[in-house]
């Protein structure tokens, strides 16, 4: 036999029953019942069942004997129909079994580091094994799924004319909100590339290139301390379209977002997804990526504490501010340790402390219920419908605070209460009208939300121009699954003049816009088409399809949560010659801590 194996592990059936076959994998399981040498053999498609008989071939059986979990091994032999009784209807191949005649061992597996079937324990010893982690199928699953995923993505783009096209992972410095990733130059000694945040300035100038519609599978790198479930390097599908409006790429994204679920899950989601306005979003969810999948939702209340006698709330109403509340149903219940936890969220959220009412025994039990008129206590039961069980969280503050908190807690309680738990509802939405700056008091300075390439909305032109920055919607949209921000994109400006406006509105004088986009201001003054686009996040799309809570899951190779790959053990000390050849010379402190870790100088 000329080849390693006629069939995977999940191919013989009992139409196969009584011929030859070779098969070659991973001893999954081997087990020993009574001299017969039962092995689970595993390949990416599955598990057959190899058994050895003594009666059969003793000296066969006395070699399995010796096989060991994740040996690699061939086998030849025949095909039988397992004892009657033992079937497996669970697998593929439980009718049959294969008995060899022959056995190679391929390769031996010594001191298995963890096994397969335990549960995740110890992460980081599982990344520093990731190469042997992956053969758990969830993960094999994971991975195959996501090849799934880019693969109905690039078809169905490829559909619709566009072209892939890559761009430079050595490229320059672009706002994306992040740190950069720096790579010293050896050739122009004491400058640098950055790694790309995104490839945004690429994909605009191949719109004024005239490629009119561009993707690209994109690498991006942030620099960002690792919070929750970042990676220091994720995937975006990253798209751009000449001569659209938004319109076109909301049809665009659904129509894609769709082959997507329907490739990988078999699932048909309804187009087109809802829209709501950020306004409208954060009023009512306290989020600018809602999860509509439960209630809860936020209400104003300032028609009915307008003229309260309730200091706390008529004080906030009377500086401008809201006073919002949320029914929790069924929350009535909640703990002391659950008291503290939310209360400390809120005020890690900006607000002075956290005002609730239980609704216990008929009765509404909290300090703040006797600063209440009758008539404000029955117009808050009707816009809340309280009924007996609830708990109802206020917040009286500014707008942003106020919602911020609320939305944080809701979500907190739905976690709680597992309001999501066994949901398998698809919730797309469309997030849209977000605003085009902050300002940040820290710097003392307007920032661009998105990044400094978003259009304002046209009918908000005029705000621009009176500096009512904070006023200024964008033509910019998220797309939102779950709660959890897929994707997003703007119309961007394709204007010189406006362009360098926006710069100047973001603090970036004449010099350093030529220093930094002088590249993208020229390119707007030769024939720019007006242009927009959208990115979608690939890990955590593919996160949500293969139903995990982390990105972790489906990715490759990973880094840990202090962005180091601890398989290679990356990042590492340079050689001294390396050093010197970027012409770099390490601050004291550090050169003493990474020499002692240097590999010795070649
Ligand atoms: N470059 C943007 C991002 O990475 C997406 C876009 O505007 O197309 O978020």
């Amino acid at each position: 036999m000329n080849r390693y194996r006629s069939h995977h592990n999940a191919e013989l059936r009992k139409s196969d029953i009584g011929a030859q076959a070779t098969l070659a994998g991973w001893v999954d399981v081997r087990r020993d019942h009574g001299g017969v040498i039962f092995i689970d053999l595993r390949d990416r498609e599955g598990l057959t069942q190899v058994v050895f008989r003594p009666e059969e071939n003793a000296e066969l059986a006395r070699q399995a004997h010796h096989l060991r979990t994740e040996d690699v091994i061939q086998v030849s032999g025949r095909v039988a129909p397992r004892i009657a009784g033992t079937e497996n209807p669970k697998l593929a191949t439980g009718d049959i079994e294969l008995l060899p005649s022959s056995l190679t061992i391929l390769n031996r597996a010594e001191n298995l580091p963890f096994h397969l079937d335990d549960e995740v324990k110890n992460e980081d010893l599982e990344l520093t094994y990731r190469y042997y982690d992956l053969r758990r199928p969830r993960l094999a699953r994971n991975l195959r799924l996501r090849h799934r995923v880019t693969q109905a993505a690039r078809e169905y783009l490829d559909a619709q004319g566009f072209v892939e096209i890559e761009t430079p992972i050595l490229s320059k410095s672009t706002p994306e909100g992040a740190r950069d990733f720096l790579v010293p130059s050896r050739l122009a000694p004491g400058k640098f590339y950055a790694l790309p945040q995104a490839p945004q300035q690429y994909k605009q100038l191949l719109m004024v290139a005239g490629v009119e519609k561009y993707f690209q599978i994109a690498k991006c790198f942030r620099d960002e301390d690792l919070r929750a479930d970042r990676q220091p390097e994720f995937t975006q599908i990253d798209i751009e379209a000449s001569f659209v409006r938004p319109e076109e790429i909301y049809a665009l994204t659904e129509g894609m977002l769709a082959a997507v679920f329907k490739a990988a899950r078999g699932i048909d989601v309804p187009t087109p997804f809802p829209r709501m306005t950020y306004r409208e979003a954060v009023d009512t969810f306290g989020s600018d990526k809602p999860d509509r999948r439960f209630g809860m939702q936020l209400v104003d209340l300032a028609d009915v504490f307008r003229g309260s006698e309730f200091k706390m709330f008529r004080g906030a109403l009377d500086s401008g501010g809201v006073v919002k509340a949320m029914n929790a149903k069924g929350f009535a219940g909640i703990t002391i340790g659950q008291v503290d936890e939310l209360t400390a969220m809120a005020k890690q959220y900006g607000a002075k402390g956290l005002a609730f009412i239980k609704v216990e025994n008929g009765e509404w039990k909290s300090p703040i219920v006797k600063f209440f008129t009758d008539a404000e206590k029955q117009a808050l039961a009707s816009k809340l419908s309280i009924e007996e069980g609830d708990c109802i969280f206020f917040a009286a503050d500014r707008w942003e605070i106020a919602t911020e908190v609320l939305g944080r807690i809701r979500l907190r309680i739905a976690e709680i209460q597992q309001l999501t738990a066994s949901s398998d509802v698809l919730d797309f939405l469309w997030v849209t009208e977000f605003p085009l700056m902050q300002f940040d008091a820290a710097e003392d300075k307007w920032n661009a939300v998105h990044h400094p390439f978003t259009r304002p909305k046209a009918d908000d032109l005029p705000l621009l121009e009176e500096k009512r920055y904070g006023e200024v919607r964008a033509e910019a949209y998220d797309v939102v699954l779950n709660g959890v921000e897929i994707g997003g994109g703007s119309i961007r400006i394709h204007e010189p003049e406006l362009q360098a406006k926006l710069f100047s509105a973001y603090g970036v004088d004449e010099q350093q816009q030529q220093a930094m986009f002088g590249h993208m201001l020229r390119a707007f003054r030769l024939g720019a088409p007006p242009h927009g686009g959208i990115a979608l996040g690939l890990d955590r799309l593919v996160m949500l399809i293969c139903g995990e809570l982390s990105i972790r899951e489906v990715m490759a190779f990973p880094k840990n949560n202090r962005g180091m790959d601890l398989m290679s053990q990356s990042p590492a000390p340079a050689e001294r010659r390396q050093l010197r050849d970027l012409r770099l010379r390490l601050a004291a402190d550090e050169r003493a801590q990474s020499e002692s870790k240097s590999p010795p100088e070649r």
